[in-house]
C-alpha cells in the first residue's frame, strides 16, 4: 500500500482501461508506431486504492494524450505528466511551489512536451528552471519545445551531462528519426547550468540532490525532497509492473546504487522516470530484475536471446517492447 501521507492521486487520465492498455502493450513491438494517440498510461492499482481528496476535473483532460497525477503537500504540489506508450511512458515532473514551477525532464516526443508546456501554463506561475535528470533521449528531446515555450527558464543538469549531449545527442536524435519523423527534436538542447550535489532551496522547497554513476545510465541525478518525503529517483528505480530498461552493462554497480537508495531515510514515495510513483519496495523489485537480467546477459550470445529470456523471466511486466529496444542498445555497446 502507498504511504498515507503521499497522497498521489490521479487528477486526469485519457480514457483507457487496464485491459485495453495491456493489449496495446502486448502488441506494441518496435518501433512503437501506429498506436492511437489515446494510448495513455496504465492505471496504477496502488494509486487507484489510494484515498485522499477527491479527484478534480481538469478541463483539458479529455483532449490530453498523456496522463497527469497531482499530489499536494501543503503549499507544494508535484504534478507528474506521464506520456503515452509510444513516448516510452516517460514522466515529466513539475514541482509547483508558492511562486514558481520547476520542471524535471522534457519528454521524448515533441507533442507530449507541448502538452506539458500547456499544462504548466494553466498553473499560472513562471517556470523557475528546467532540470534534466540524465542524458537519455526520452528525457531531453522535448526540451526543444519546453525551452521555446519558456524562453526565460535556464536548463540545469549534473556536470558531465552537457558534454554527453554534445558528443552523442545528435546521433541519438538521428537514430529515432526514421521511427518518429517530426515528432522527435530537430536539435539537441544543451543544459547551460550545472546542478551540484547537496541541499538546495528553490522557491522555498528543499531538494537534496544526489549524483550517481553507472546505473541505468552513465550519469544520473536523483533528489530527496525531505519535507514531502519523496525521492525523485528517475531511471534508477522502475515500477514493479513494468520492464526495467537495461541499455548499458552496469548491472553490478546499479545494484550497489539501489542499496544506497534503500539506506537513505526521509522518504516513503518514489517518483520514477517511467510510470506512476511507487513505494520503497520497488527498489527491491528493481534489484531482483537487474540481478536476473545480469544472469541472462551473461548467458545470452545476442540481443535476441537476451530479450526472449528476459521476457520469459518476467512475463507479467508491461512494456515488453522496451526489452527489445534495451537489448539492441545493450548488445550494440559490446561491438
Ligand atoms: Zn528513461
Amino acid at each position: 500500500m502507498p504511504p498515507s501521507n503521499s497522497g498521489f492521486q490521479r487528477l486526469s487520465q485519457a480514457a483507457l482501461s487496464r485491459s485495453q492498455f495491456l493489449q496495446l502493450a502486448a502488441g506494441a513491438l518496435l518501433p512503437f508506431v501506429g498506436l492511437p494517440p489515446s494510448a495513455a498510461a496504465a492505471k496504477n492499482p496502488e494509486l487507484a486504492q489510494n484515498g485522499g481528496a477527491p479527484a478534480t476535473k481538469d478541463a483539458a483532460a479529455s483532449d490530453r494524450m498523456g496522463a497527469i497525477l497531482v499530489s499536494q503537500f501543503g503549499p507544494v504540489k508535484i504534478h507528474s505528466y506521464l506520456s503515452p506508450l509510444d513516448g516510452f511512458h516517460v514522466n515529466t515532473q513539475m514541482i509547483e511551489g508558492p511562486t514558481a514551477v520547476v520542471i524535471f525532464d522534457g519528454q521524448l516526443l515533441l507533442p507530449y512536451a507541448d502538452e506539458v508546456a500547456s499544462y504548466v501554463r494553466t498553473l499560472g506561475k513562471p517556470v523557475d528552471r528546467i532540470i534534466l535528470s540524465h542524458a537519455h533521449t526520452d528525457h531531453w528531446s522535448g526540451l526543444q519545445v519546453l525551452t521555446e515555450r519558456f524562453p526565460g527558464a535556464r536548463v540545469f543538469a549534473l556536470d558531465g551531462v552537457a558534454d554527453q549531449l554534445r558528443a552523442r545527442g545528435q546521433a541519438r536524435l538521428d537514430s529515432f528519426r526514421p521511427t518518429y519523423g517530426d515528432r522527435i527534436a530537430t536539435k539537441v538542447t544543451i543544459p547551460t547550468e550545472t546542478i551540484t550535489e547537496g541541499v538546495h532551496r528553490i522557491d522555498g522547497i528543499t531538494y537534496d540532490f544526489k549524483r550517481f554513476v553507472d546505473a541505468e545510465s552513465d550519469l544520473q541525478l536523483a533528489a530527496v525532497l525531505p519535507e514531502q518525503k519523496v525521492l525523485m529517483a528517475f531511471d534508477l528505480v522502475f515500477s514493479p509492473t513494468e520492464h526495467v530498461f537495461t541499455v548499458v552493462d552496469h548491472f553490478d554497480h546499479w545494484m550497489i546504487v539501489l542499496e544506497q537508495l534503500k539506506a537513505f531515510q526521509g522518504y516513503d514515495t518514489i517518483t520514477i522516470g517511467h510510470d506512476t510513483p511507487v513505494h520503497r519496495s520497488a527498489i527491491d523489485s528493481t534489484i531482483i530484475y537487474i540481478k536476473r537480467a545480469k544472469e541472462i546477459h551473461a548467458a545470452s550470445a545476442d540481443a535476441k536471446a537476451y530479450s526472449e529470456s528476459l521476457k520469459a523471466a518476467f512475463p507479467d511486466r508491461q512494456l515488453a517492447s522496451m526489452v527489445d529496444f534495451s537489448a539492441k542498445l545493450l548488445y550494440a555497446a559490446h561491438r
